[in-house]
This record gives structure tokens, sequence and C-alpha cells, in this order.
């Protein structure tokens, strides 16, 4: 075995001894061995044998503190993939919790990010998510890409640019949210070196020469801040930092700030003990030097979402301006390594790293946006609701987003309706799946068509959960097949008319087939008929026509009819229902109060109009209250109930208070698009001081189904209150 090689495990060994110090080596032994085997005469670029990789990356997920079972799958990540190992092979050898976050690695290996589409992007950062399941598979992943960033100068430039970009893309912002501060740094400034070499060493050696210059600027500082701690008995760290080149890059290039105008271009970090001596520290710092107004920061008491925990406030000394960050040493390690550091001190290094419950607050860490640059109202409604999309790709890589439970027949649709219509099979991940397959996150589709396709099948209507997908198929039997069409069609409508007791003979009765034609929009029984066989048109609607119109008529001519005596044996038709109870009232004229638009839920009471049926009003509604207390009118409220058995969805109003902005009422109505309700109405007014309100009406089904409306809509960024209207 190389030298090299042995030397690397045996540093890995060593460090992940450093904290697990009872560790039994023989399953890491036995993974090294797997893994050296697997990739035996493998080379990188760079011509070191291959096996030196995944030893780097498990040597970076050591320094992250995770446990054995993330050590030994990260020196496995790339067996699957890169040799002939199997899962089950994985499995057998080192069992399932491992097998499973070398599969989970493996198919985010298997993601093309071809799609430069900025928009996609954010995508593609929910669906990495997503996919992980296991949090440990995504900083494995991460391990795996800070490795090869570190090593992408062999690569070609293509190569270079393209992992760069993903690099910028999706590595360092998940590496952010998961509060891995100094792997985010690195991987944004390697990858920077690779996307503008020239701003880069711009920017770098400006900060060197200014770090040279300044160096002997900041050891006089940090003395000076050291003894006065001392002298006050504060035990504590005071070290340096010069922020790093990216994002200074950042913000000289689209701040356009100059290097001058970055106050923390140099920071002096103090790491002290307790919560206590931070505040002690702060007040000491103060006396020392002069404070500049306004930057100071007390992450302590308000944590960034990403559990950032820090003082932070800038000073001036003999003329330049500084950053002081002040915290305890935890705090400092949880700024180093984020998550990671927190579950090793939440859960032990054997505990249950991974569980559900575990997966749900890394959730919801991911998905908090308030500390991330896009600061953008639709963002932070997306990330809350990805479990309702899946997220897959074309064989060239372009993402298809579509929503959760769709089908490669949808996939099929969203592509184009040619691709759709002439479709004969579909392969997933290069297997021939069957159309009812669910679509899973990261699955690379495949579409086999064939110009000697018949088309679409009528079964596939019920099989797609797309609106687009069910539309087209219903296109293509409108142009493709009107015979077919018409026989379907036929056979539906004949059937409804049975089913509702009349008999086909109502069909010579031409006053009444010529209504039922004018109401459906058609010319002709056939015409109707191919609507109905394409589904443009329902049968129970066109039979409803035609029975209206032939009761019609028949009251018209009261006499010996036989199809009056047929309908007259029908139960009378009810009014339309409306899912109100009125207690001792059949079948009366129900109105919602639109004062308060009650929905169900909401305790409700009945108010006898003059002459329009019963309107239904909140009993906590105003008007309700003021009415009552009129004699004139008390009498006329009646108990009124919800019907549990009625499921339609209800009208009512919400208030959206926000701060103004463009777009402000297009992302509100988009953001209620996205929760699938129904919006009937929108406006905004500006009510001054830069804030709006917006008002909405929509559909809901009830009060419960309403508060998870608002409270998605309140989370939203720049959302001050919503309430009902
Ligand atoms: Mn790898």
């Amino acid at each position: 075995m190389d030298q090299a090689v042995r030397q690397q495990y045996d540093s890995l060994v060593e460090k992940v001894k450093s904290y697990i110090p009872n560790l039994n080596t023989t399953r890491l032994d036995d993974a090294f061995e797997y893994a050296y085997q697997a990739h035996d005469g493998q080379k990188r670029k760079n011509g070191e044998p291959y096996i030196i990789h995944p030893i780097a990356s498990a040597f970076i997920v050591a320094e992250m503190g995770l446990d054995l079972d993330s050590i030994i799958a990260a020196l496995l990540h790339d067996c699957i993939e890169d040799t002939g190992a199997t899962y089950d092979d994985i499995k057998t050898r080192f069992g399932q919790p491992v097998a499973d976050l070398v599969n989970g690695v493996t198919k985010l290996t298997r993601v093309m990010f071809t799609s430069k589409e900025e928009e996609q992007m954010e995508n593609l950062r929910k669906m990495f998510i997503a996919m992980a399941k296991d949090i440990r598979v995504l900083l494995i992943k991460i391990a795996d890409r800070l490795h090869n960033m570190r090593t992408i100068n062999y690569q070609s430039e293509a190569k270079q640019r393209e992992k760069a970009h993903e690099t910028m893309q999706i590595y360092a912002p998940l590496a952010h949210r998961l509060g891995m501060q100094r792997i985010k740094w690195e991987l944004e400034d390697r990858a920077l070196q690779c996307l503008d070499p020239v701003g880069y060493s711009e920017v770098a050696e400006e900060l060197n020469v200014r770090t040279a210059n300044y160096t002997e600027f900041l050891e006089r500082i940090k003395t000076r801040i050291a003894e006065h701690l001392a002298a006050d008995d504060i035990d504590a760290v005071v070290e340096s930092r010069v922020k790093h080149v990216y994002s200074v890059y950042r913000k000289m290039y689209s701040q356009q700030k100059s290097m001058f105008e970055i106050y923390d271009l140099y920071a002096v970090r103090i790491i002290v003990d307790t919560v206590h001596d931070c505040y002690n520290a702060l007040g000491i710092v103060h006396e020392l030097f002069r404070a500049m107004p306004n930057r100071f920061k007390d992450y302590i008491n308000l944590p960034k979402a990403n559990k950032y925990q820090s003082l932070h406030t800038t000073m001036l000394a003999e003329g330049v301006p500084f950053e002081v960050q002040i915290r305890t040493h935890d705090m400092h390690h949880t700024a180093e390594y984020g998550i990671a550091a927190h579950w090793k001190d939440k859960s032990g290094l054997e505990g249950e790293l991974g569980s559900e419950q575990k997966l749900e607050w890394v959730r919801r860490l991911l998905e908090s946006q308030q500390d991330t640059e896009a600061e953008d109202f639709m963002s932070g409604l997306h990330t809350d609701m990805f479990d309702d999309e899946v997220f897959v790709f074309t064989p060239k890589g372009d993402l298809i987003n579509l929503p959760a439970g769709s089908s490669p027949i949808d996939f099929a649709y969203a592509i184009h309706s040619a691709v759709g219509n002439r479709m004969t099979g579909v392969f997933v991940n290069g297997r021939m799946a069957n159309f009812e397959y669910v679509l899973q996150n990261g699955d690379i589709v495949d579409i086999l068509t064939s110009a000697h396709s018949k088309g679409p099948s009528r079964d596939w209507i019920k099989m797609v959960k797309t609106g687009e997908a069910r539309n087209k198929i219903k296109q293509w039997f409108k142009k493709e097949c009107r015979e077919e069409n018409i026989a379907h069609g036929k056979s539906e409508f004949e059937n409804e008319l049975k089913r509702s007791g009349l008999p086909l003979s109502v069909l010579t009765n031409r006053d009444a087939v010529n209504f039922m034609l004018h109401r459906v929009s058609v010319t002709s029984l056939d015409d109707m008929y191919a609507a109905i066989g394409y589904g443009g048109h329902s049968a129970v609607k066109a039979a409803n026509f035609l029975r209206e119109e032939i009761v019609r008529i028949s009251r018209l001519q009261p006499d010996k009819n036989t199809i009056e005596e047929l309908i007259q044996a029908q139960k009378k038709p009810k009014t339309r229902p409306t899912g109100i109870v009125v207690q001792g009232l059949d079948n009366c004229l129900i109105k919602f109060a639109r004062c308060c638009t009650p929905i169900p839920g909401d305790g409700i009471v009945g108010f006898i109009t003059r002459g329009y049926g019963v309107s239904i009003h909140r009993d906590d509604c105003d008007n309700v209250k003021h009415s009552m207390a009129n004699e004139a009118e008390t009498e006329r409220w009646i108990p009124v109930s919800w019907d549990p058995n009625f499921h339609e969805a209800y009208q009512t109003a919400i208030q959206i208070s926000a701060r103004d902005r463009d777009g402000l009422v297009v992302d509100v109505a988009t953001a209620i698009n996205m929760m699938k309700v129904p919006l009937r109405s929108i406006n905004a007014d500006s009510i001054g001081g830069g804030y709006a309100i917006v008002n909405a009406v929509i559909m809901v089904k009830d009060t419960a189904h309403l508060s998870t409306i608002t409270n998605k809509l309140s989370r939203a960024s720049g959302v001050i209150e919503v309430k009902r209207g």
C-alpha cells in the first residue's frame, strides 16, 4: 500500500479518536480496506490514487464531529457510483444505516446541474434538502464537494467553471444555512477563484497588502484588549481575522463599496467562558476605544436562524474601523461547525442522529430564510411547501418541477404535448417504469416516444396529477378521434339519462333538445357527444339542462304527456345545497353575509331577511351585536348550524398588512395560488409610512384551512399581520 495513503488514513483515525476516545477501529479499518479494494487502480486527475479523496472527505466529516457511521459512509461514498459495489454489498457488510447514507450521497452525486437559470437554483437547493432525507447525507456531500474544490485545479477549465458555479449556488448557501461558516467561506473563496480569477486576486492582493500594513496595528489592539480583560480576571482567547475574499468581493462589486468603506474587513474575536463574561468584555472594549454608531448587534439575545450567536460591535482606533466579535467557546464552536456542532452537544455521538424528529428540527432551520440575502417574499413561502412538490430531471439535466404524486405522464406533458401524445414508455433512472410510477425527487426521466403511437389512453386522465396534462389529454381526444368521442360521449350521456330516470325517448322532444344544445353551446347532438367524449363537457350538466326544460314545457302543457308523468314521479328538485341547516326550515334561500364571510368552524347565526331568505353571519359580527340590540329585529335572529356532510369551499375575506413595495399584490396572489387556494379578488392600498393593506377574497374549506393559509402568508417576509377581513 502507498505510504501516503497509509499516513492519510492514520491521521483520519487519530482525528476520530480525538472525539471518540474509546473508538474500536475494526469497522473503520474494514471500511477503509473495502474502499481501498473497490477503488484499486483508479487515479484522480492529479495522479494520486483515488482512495485519497474518500479519506480526505471522511477527514472533513470527522472535523465536523459526526458519528462513526457517517465517517464510514464518507469512506465509501463513491463506491456505488464509481465501482462495482452495490447497496446490498454495503448493507451486508456495514449495516443498513451506512448503506442508506452511501445511497443518499450517491443520489445527490447523480443530480446534474446543467441548468444555469437563476430561478431554478432555489428549487435545486430545496430538492437537495428534500432528497437528502437524513441531514448527515447533506453533510457528507458538502465534505465531498469541499475536497473536490480543494483539488479542482486538475480539472478541465469547463469542468472547473461548472463545479464552481454549483458550489456558489448550491453548496455554499447550504453550508450557510447549516451554520457552517468556515466551510462556507472556503467554498466561496475557492469557487470565486475559478469563476473570476482576476477579481479574486485583485481583492486577495489588496487584502494581503492591507493585512501586512495592519498586522502591527491589530497586534497592538489585541494586546490592549487582552491586558484589560486579564486585569478584570476574565479568561479569554483574543484573536484576529481578516474577512474572506469572497465577502469583500461581493461588497465591493454588488454594493459598489471601496475597501475603505468595509468596516468589518478586520475583526478581533474575543472568546470567553460565559455569557456573563461576554457582556463584561463588551463593556471593557467600549471603554478602550471609540464606538462607531449604529453598529452594535446582539446575536446572543437574538441568535441568527442558523443558531449563530455573538456580540458584534464596530470600534475605531487610530482612525481605523474594526469589528469586535465576542462569544463563548460553545458559541464559537457552533459558529465554525454549525449544525454538526449542535448535534454533537445535544445528542451525544452514538445518539439518534438523523432520526425523524431531528430532521424536523433541521428542516425548520433550513426553511428559515431570515438570514439570507434573498429577502424575497416568494422564496419564504416556497421552502415550507417543498413537500408538495417533486423535482425531476430530463436526460439533459433540465429541472422539471411538478406537484408531489405526479406520474411520468405528467412529466411528458410538462415537456411538450407532442411528447405526451406520442409516449409509449418511460425509463426512470435508466430502468423501465410503468405509467403509474410516482416520481421521486432527483429522478432522471426519459420518455420513449414513437411516431406510430396511437396517442394517449383515456385511463391516463385518471393517472395524472397536473391540470396541464389532463387538459392536453382532453385536447388530444377532442382533435384526434371525433368518431370515438361521439360514441363514448353518447353512451355516457345515455347512461346519465337512465341514471336520472329519463327515458331515451326524451331525445325526440325537439324543443327540449334544442334548449340543451344551446346551453351546452353546440349546434348538434354529435357535437355535444364529442364534447362529453373528450371531457370538455359534463354529461350530468347536459342531462340537467334537458330535464329542466322538459319540466318547464310540461308545466306549460299540463296534459297526458307520458314524459310529464315520469318527471312528476321524480323527487322534486331541491334548492342548491349550501351547507347550512336552519332549524325548522327546509329548502330556504341561504346567503352568506358579506360583512363577516363566515366559514365552517365559525359560530354562526341566521337573520331572516325581508324577502331574501336567511342571511348567515358570524356570531361575533359587529352587525349582529348592533342588530340584536335593536328590539324590532331581535326576533328575526334564528339558530343555524353547519351541515357536517357538506364539503365545498366557502368564500371569505382576509386582510394582510405588509411593507409596501412593487409587486406586492402579485406576490401575494402567486403565494395564494401556490397553496392551490382559489382567489376571487385582490387589491392593495398604501396606507403611508411605507405600509400597505392587501384585501383578498379566497375560497376555503373551514377555519382550520384558513389558519393554515394565514400562517403561511404571515411567515412571508415583509408581512406584518394577516387577519380576517
Ligand atoms: Mn466524491
